[in-house]
């Protein structure tokens, strides 16, 4: 099959046709974890043990995350996410994020991370080419920083926040998970940061990945729920986010620099604009966050497979990218701890 043909979109002659996928959603967003390794033991993602992590080989190269991102900005994938495990213990994070602002088409680089290291390495990631930061926090007391994280840290997040800030890359997105009895007391503490800085803070709903249901079961606390209780404290009125990428809907207090997010990742709402795609760290690429479906990609990339080989081993990935996900409150997914990237 001849691969430069007529841009469906464009018209114009000797560009690739976009990828999109059987239901016609355009695929313009990649995911990619360069780790499935983390310095935190949050309760909802994994156990305090860890997990069987990949071996070392068994995980993509610098040079080869770039041959596929290479591939994918070439039918149209235009924004990059690093996240993880927690993408800043990958060494040399910054050479990465380098590597892949220099491929022509990618014009947006941002990374989701707990924080912890991020201060000491965001001048060099943002001379890199970052342009965007989610950064995770749960909690604004240390105890329950320990309690949720297993880890202490609390205080180096703040710190890595504010140096997000000072970096120019606001507005940064700040993400947490709601558990009943854990921190949903904190939800009005937390949203009224957006009153003092130009954060989104995004409430997320815990959601199950492969050992927490019953975590899930006994905490879950719904977007509406958080919503009335962050409007306790001011009257909240509904604004634009940040971007086109995200799951979130957005909320703003009268005259604050910042806003509310909130995220229901069990929502079908969100299938139907899905305009991303994720890749493992091992290579898998993986069609849905809650499903199985996923095409090794690491295989040909060692083999040699050249930038059209890979680009065609995207456009038949669309095949098994299922309309949406059917997974339902105190339903397991399939294997998706390490993957589970919802805050984007
Ligand atoms: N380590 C980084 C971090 O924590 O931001 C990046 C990876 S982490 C898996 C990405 C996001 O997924 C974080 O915002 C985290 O809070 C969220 N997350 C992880 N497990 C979750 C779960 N069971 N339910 C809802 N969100 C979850
Ligand atoms: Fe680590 Fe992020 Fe998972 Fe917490 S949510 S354990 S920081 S990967």
């Amino acid at each position: 099959m001849a691969l430069e043909t007529i841009d469906l979109v464009g018209g114009l002659p000797g560009t690739l046709a976009p990828l999109a996928d059987q239901f016609r959603r355009p695929i313009t967003y990649l995911r990619i974890s360069v780790t499935d390794r983390c310095n935190l033991r949050c309760v909802y993602c994994m156990p305090e043990e860890g997990l069987p992590w990949i071996p070392k080989p068994e995980i993509l190269t610098f040079e080869e995350i770039e041959r596929i991102v290479t591939a994918a900005a070439a039918i149209g994938v235009r924004s990059i996410r690093l996240t993880g495990g927690e993408p800043l213990v990958r060494r040399d994070l910054p050479q990465l994020v380098g590597m892949l602002s220099a491929i022509p088409g990618i014009d947006d680089i941002a990374l989701s991370t707990n924080g912890i290291m991020l201060e000491q390495q965001i001048d060099e990631l943002v001379r890199a080419g970052l342009r965007r930061v989610n950064v995770s926090l749960d909690t604004l007391r240390e105890d329950r920083f320990f309690a949720i994280a297993r880890r202490k840290g609390l205080q180096r997040v703040l710190g890595g926040i504010d140096a997000a800030l000072r970096a120019g890359l606001g507005p940064v997105k700040i993400n947490c998970v709601v558990m009943r009895g854990k921190n949903d007391d904190e939800v009005a503490d937390l949203a009224a940061l957006t009153r003092e800085r130009a954060v989104f803070v995004r409430f997320i709903e815990v959601m199950p990945v492969e050992d927490n249901l019953d975590l899930q079961r006994d905490t879950y606390v719904s977007a509406d729920e958080i919503l009335a209780k962050i409007g306790e404290i001011g009257e909240l009125r509904p604004v634009e986010g940040p971007g086109g990428n995200g799951p979130a809907r957005y909320f703003a207090f009268e005259g604050a620099p910042g806003a509310v997010g909130v995220i229901s990742p069990l929502s079908h709402d969100y299938c139907e604009r899905c305009n991303r795609v994720r890749l493992s760290a091992d290579g898998r690429l993986r069609l849905c966050l809650f499903g199985d479906q996923h095409i090794d990609l690491r295989a040909p990339v060692r083999n040699g497979a050249s930038r059209d080989e890979l680009i065609e081993i995207f456009r038949g990935s669309m095949f098994i990218k299922p309309e949406r996900h059917h997974l339902r409150l105190g339903e397991q997914s399939s294997r998706m701890r390490a993957f589970s990237e919802i805050g984007g």
